[in-house]
């Protein structure tokens, strides 16, 4: 029997996992995490203080305290039945990285004694070899290091059993160019950090830090654990590239409102509480409106640790998701004709006295530091709308971006009709004139229509790839399955450079004697009117918005190879080295890194989409051809004349002409990848796959293929079909 029929047949008898009854969160949160409290239980009060003051501070922990940092750590861990540790991190793959090594060692004499040193908690090399570099290792140095990051705290990770201590850490050469997400994103944090302080200066003299805190929100599909295995599509790419969409499909949009299925909701209680343990604030879980689709959403948190954490939850959700025979899809679009998925990524600042800088104030003063960093987030998010197209773009991210229901590849602003008006008020009240003096401007009453802005802010537009919510920005585009630390270094990137320039301004401004708060105003106008075309509150979907965006001036790059060139103009260079977050050589391997990734991506598809055809679909329809026309002939010997077999003759002439049109296809899509294949320029050679490969077979190989499946005998067919995969439970 094919697999796919074993996996229908199993599904009704595969029994639901007994999941442990919820404990309250509380009791168990954090409990695999070496949290401060815990660390004040385990270590001196000197290494306490030391380890809270690098914490403080962001920086690396003091060598002299090393070794009781690295004991106090290990008698935690011990306490808890762990034996291994690891340093953990986030290569430029996509995905998390570890390589275990016990505390258990041998002394010179032979004894055998479990020890973990303050050098093993501090640094290690990783054998990196196999991490893309972008040619920066072959350039620099053989090899790379991985650094605790103090910030993000130590933790258990359970596993079939197994415990094994993670230390987070960053992953940089030995010349310092980052070879992670990570550096550079704590890099940009605290770029934005100082700029952000110096503006909030102005308002508040007390402010002296300002933390960046993201919010996402991860939506996932979760299928059949034997229906994904029948799938080879799914095993190798993570989504499908062929299957006829199911005659129901999301249309009825039941899913959305439905109630979760009992075996998906043991499995959401189960990663849940895994993911207590470790300390991540998961809050909400839902349907999604594609049928087998579904969110969770944590608590905000400082942006370092909020990136661990979904990093850390992907994979928890994956591990978990095998306890329960499911498997979580987080490809950004596993099925086509339904939803795809992102991670929605809320973003904000905060101050260390508590102020949420996106957060309208309460009075006239707070106002205008919320004017202030809101008109600048706008403003920088015109200036580089590019770079942050380029920051999401990704293999995966182009099947959705720009489909029906997801963000366009058009970076645009929606800040609701408002806070609209308020800028558009402020644009008229302060006049150019430079001996302006008129204080009534300054009362913007923003805090007098709250409910106006709330009012707004439930009615949000779901279509803009980057929305204000009332006291944050939602940056949409972002994929499902990508790590938010890109997007979340060039977010604040760009706002500590536009933060750096307004700071210029204003300080020009009163150099020339302008009254503080008259020069804000001024320059604050000045930025309305610089970044107001990226502003947009109508439907994102829209062909309108298209010729619209067009007719602005906007980028409207639709694929990830000419997305990604915005990371290398002399405009991005520029950027990130004057804020220190990336050196040219930097850039560059990350732009190779990215076209690298891209063509492995398509490269892959094209082949399982070969593969797939010639052995799963043409052997299907063939046998089904045989069998019609073996019918037509006993028909005709039988002296049944052409009329009495004429709908098995059209159904052998259509089932013939996909079977020709989809084995010609994929050798002609063979023979395009060998011309890719054979380019040496790395972006030329994406661009070849995308527009040569993917764009011009894909769909098309597919429409065959997807015909097929609706004219060979179902018991034939051994991929299971969208309604099976979607709606059997
Ligand atoms: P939804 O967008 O689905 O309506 P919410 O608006 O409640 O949901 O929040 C979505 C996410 O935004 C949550 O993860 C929440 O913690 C986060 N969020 C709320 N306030 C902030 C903030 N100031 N900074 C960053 N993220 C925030
Ligand atoms: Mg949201």
């Amino acid at each position: 029997m094919s697999l796919r029929f074993n996996a229908i047949q199993n599904l009704s008898t595969s029994a639901e996992v007994k999941v442990d009854e919820s404990p309250r969160i509380t009791s168990v949160f954090g409990s695999n995490v070496f949290t401060l409290k815990t660390a004040r239980e385990f270590l001196s009060d000197e290494a306490y203080k030391s380890l809270q003051a690098s914490i403080k501070a962001s920086q690396k922990i003091d060598r002299a305290m090393a070794n009781q940092i690295a004991n106090g750590i290990r008698a935690w861990a011990e306490s808890k039945g762990v034996t291994h540790f690891t340093h953990w991190f986030q290569p430029l793959t996509g995905t998390t990285a570890e390589k275990h090594d016990s505390f258990f060692t041998l002394k010179s004499d032979g004894t055998p004694i479990e020890q973990f040193e303050g050098d093993a908690l501090i640094q290690q090399e990783p054998d990196a070899s196999s991490f893309p570099s972008g040619g920066l290792r072959a350039t620099f140095e053989a090899r790379g290091y991985t650094a605790w990051d103090p910030s993000s705290p130590a933790f258990i990770m359970e596993i079939s059993g197994g415990k094994t201590l993670c230390i987070p850490t960053i992953f940089v050469s030995y010349t310092g160019d980052s070879l992670d997400y990570k550096a550079p994103l704590l890099k940009a944090t605290e770029a934005l950090n100082k700029a952000a302080v110096e503006v909030c200066n102005y308002f508040d003299k007390n402010v002296s830090k300002v933390n960046v805190t993201l919010g996402w929100e991860q939506e996932y599909f979760i299928i059949d654990e034997a229906m994904f295995n029948a799938r080879p599509d799914l095993v190798m790419t993570g989504r499908t590239v062929y299957g006829h969409t199911s005659a129901k499909n999301q249309q009825l949009e039941d899913q959305y409102f439905g109630s979760i299925p009992e075996r998906v909701y043991a499995y959401m209680r189960d990663f849940e509480n895994e993911a207590y343990k470790l300390g991540i604030p998961l809050r909400t879980r839902h349907n999604e409106v594609a049928p087998g689709q579904y969110e969770c959403a944590p608590i905000f948190e400082d942006v370092s640790v909020a990136v661990d954490h979904n990093s850390l939850l992907m994979d928890v959700m994956e591990r978990v998701a095998r306890r329960h025979s499911l498997r979580v899809l987080l490809h950004e679009k596993p099925f086509a004709g339904i939803n795809g998925s992102g991670k929605h990524n809320n973003w904000s600042m905060a101050t260390d006295t508590g102020v949420n800088l996106l957060a309208p104030g309460k009075t006239p003063k707070t106002n205008l530091m919320f004017l202030t960093f809101f008109v600048n987030t706008i403003k920088a998010v015109h200036d580089y709308a590019d770079i942050l197209r380029a920051s999401i773009a990704s293999a995966p991210n182009d099947h959705r971006l720009g489909a029906n229901e997801a963000p366009p590849a058009i970076i645009s602003v929606f800040i609701g009709q408002y806070l609209s008006k308020v800028l558009n008020d402020v644009k008229e009240r302060v006049s150019e004139k430079m001996d302006e003096t008129d204080e009534s401007m300054l009362k913007i009453d923003i805090h007098k229509s709250i409910p106006e802005l709330l009012m707004d802010n439930t009615d949000r537009n779901r279509t803009s790839p980057f929305a204000f919510t009332g006291n944050k920005f939602e940056f949409r585009a972002v994929g499902s399955s990508a790590n938010c630390s890109n997007p979340m270094t060039v977010l604040n990137t760009i706002m500590a450079e536009t933060l750096k320039q307004f700071k210029k301004e204003v300080d020009t401004l009163i150099e020339k004697g302008e009254k503080k708060e008259i020069a804000i105003m001024h320059v604050i106008r000045q930025y309305i009117v610089a970044g107001e075309k990226v502003l947009f509150e109508g439907d994102g979907y829209s062909d309108a918005w298209a010729k619209e965006a067009e007719r602005r001036g906007l980028p409207n790059v639709k694929t990830t190879p000419l997305a990604l060139d915005a990371m290398v103009t002399e405009k991005a260079k520029k950027l990130f080295e004057s804020n220190n977050i990336y050196s040219h050589s930097e850039l560059e391997a990350r732009h190779e890194i990215e076209l690298e990734k891209y063509i492995k991506k398509v490269q892959i598809e094209s082949r399982i989409m070969g593969e797939i055809a010639t052995s799963h679909i043409l052997p299907a329809a063939i046998r089904y051809q045989n069998l019609l026309a073996n019918n037509i002939r006993g028909l005709k010997e039988a002296g049944i004349t052409e009329a009495g077999f004429a709908n098995q003759k059209q159904i052998l002439e259509k089932i013939s002409e996909h079977i020709n049109k989809t084995s010609d296809l994929v050798e002609k899509m063979i023979d395009a990848r060998k011309i890719a294949n054979n380019i040496d320029n790395t972006r030329t050679k994406a661009i070849a796959y995308q527009s040569q490969v993917k764009d011009t077979f894909f769909d098309e190989i597919r429409y065959h293929v997807d015909k097929l499946e609706l004219l060979v005998d179902d018991r034939e067919w051994y991929l299971p079909k969208y309604r099976e995969m979607l709606f059997l439970r």
